[in-house]
């Protein structure tokens, strides 16, 4: 009539296994849209970049900032940099600030956040653990 606690469990047990997917590799990134106002560069979907990859603004903005040797500020949801950039400039950027600081350089997985302590920033892996040290921006 019912099942047991035992079966239950199994059943549990079962579903458990089942459920969970292997985690992709891989983050699902829109493409920058980027727009060019006088000698500005807006990148209109940033802070997308920053919810999906889930990182902090200031720190994907001060990395792109320096990468492109120039200035930059926060607008809402948009990104302004002075100076006409090229839209591959910052695909190869957000390429390169995953690498940096989403990717686990032991086991790949994109499942990671950042440590800060007083001096240095950590990239924490929770798929395997790995605590690797990234460069400060
Ligand atoms: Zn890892």
């Amino acid at each position: 009539m019912s099942l047991s606690y035992r079966d239950l469990l199994t059943r549990l047990k079962n579903n458990q296994t089942v459920t969970p997917k292997a985690k992709v590799a891989k983050l699902e990134l829109p493409k920058p849209d980027i727009i060019w106002v006088g000698r500005k560069t807006i990148f209109r979907n940033f802070m997308d970049f920053s919810r999906i990859m889930i990182r902090d603004p200031d720190h994907l903005l001060m990395f792109l900032a320096k990468e492109l040797a120039t200035a930059a500020s926060l607008d809402g949801e948009r990104a302004i940099f002075i100076g006409r950039k090229q839209r591959q400039s910052f695909t190869v950027l957000i390429d390169r600030y995953m690498r940096y600081f989403i990717t686990c350089s032991i086991c790949g997985s994109l499942d990671t956040h950042l440590e800060k302590s007083r001096r240095l920033r950590f990239l924490v892996c929770e798929v395997c653990g790995a605590r690797s040290s990234v460069r400060s921006k």
